[in-house]
């Protein structure tokens, strides 16, 4: 693992395990705050043992960005913190969370201990803003990658941990495309010192208008081929050809994940605009389908791959 400080005590731990996943930690005088918390109980172990033993500052509270298990499955590792999350962000745990988790824990050893903690602070609108000392942790919803996306600002330090809204590739697969357009839109106005994206490097402030403005093309190119393969005789086919350079990205990002991921964006934005109603001919909708079923399968914890 991977750990960067961004401002006076606030740091950034990247995962060398699995898709440069991010989480964070803002160190107060008496207690501090996590930001995610990775997956895999030995990278959140190490979390904990840098904030609480190193720096002698017992965690308080746990905020999860979102509900995907690489960001929230170490909740159960700060048994005496409280956790805070959007309100979706709980009920997708309860569900999603645990039949993933489930399913993980059939193909990984690693996960055998782990048990799902759902937030018990949650809010669904407006924001809500925690204390460390003198400085403000602002969440704010941020949907878009998921419908439970909020992010969380360090108000005086000007550092967003945007959660997986801000990634070096969106990733729509659970998303709404509206909505991360929205939020990425967003991004540029709050004027940041550091940009901590849910996946990836810390996008610094001098990049992040060129870094939103290009994952805001990707989107709209990614809409234009999906637009154009809807008036295809063979939509599935079509998008097949449209590779993930042509829409200015590159595919070794992610730990080259990130070709993989393209390609399931189109199919998911594809199902979410045309779905049954405009949806392309028999044989295309059978590859198509099976496309969307292999994605339903990787996408959450992908843990299981190791
Ligand atoms: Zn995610």
């Amino acid at each position: 693992m991977m750990r960067e400080r961004v401002a006076e005590n606030v740091y950034v731990f990247t995962s060398d395990r699995y898709a440069q996943v991010n989480a964070g930690a803002v160190i107060g005088p008496e207690w501090s705050v996590i930001i995610d918390t990775l997956a895999f109980p030995e990278e959140t172990a190490e979390i904990r043992e840098f904030v609480e033993g190193r720096l002698g500052s017992p965690v308080r509270y746990v905020v999860n960005t979102h509900y995907h298990a690489d960001h929230s499955l170490g909740n159960c590792w700060f048994p005496g913190a409280v956790v805070v999350g959007h309100a979706l962000a709980r009920q997708y745990m309860d569900t999603h969370g645990r039949e993933g988790l489930r399913g993980a824990q059939d193909h990984n050893r690693d996960l055998r201990d782990v048990q799902i903690i759902l937030p018990s602070v949650v809010f669904d609108q407006g924001s809500l803003t925690l204390r460390v000392g003198k400085r403000s942790i602002v969440l704010l919803p941020l949907p878009g990658h998921s419908q439970d996306g909020i992010g969380a600002l360090v108000l005086e330090d000007r550092v967003l941990f945007s959660g997986d809204v801000m990634m070096p590739l969106p990733h729509l697969v659970h998303g709404e495309f509206d909505n991360m357009v929205a939020s990425l839109k967003r991004i540029p106005r709050l004027k940041l010192e550091n940009l901590v994206q849910g996946h990836g490097e810390v996008v610094l402030r001098g990049e992040i208008v060129n870094a939103v403005r290009s994952n805001l093309h990707y989107l709209a190119c990614v809409r234009r081929h999906v637009q154009a393969a809807s008036r295809r005789k063979d939509p599935a086919a079509y998008l097949s050809d449209i590779d993930i350079e042509d829409c200015g990205k590159a595919r070794i990002l992610i730990n080259g994940l990130a070709g993989d991921l393209h390609k399931r964006n189109l199919a998911a934005l594809y199902q979410r605009l045309y779905g049954d109603k405009a949806g392309p001919p028999a044989p295309a909708r059978t590859r198509a389908s099976n496309a969307r079923k292999r994605s339903a399968r990787k996408v959450r914890p992908h843990l299981r791959r190791r």
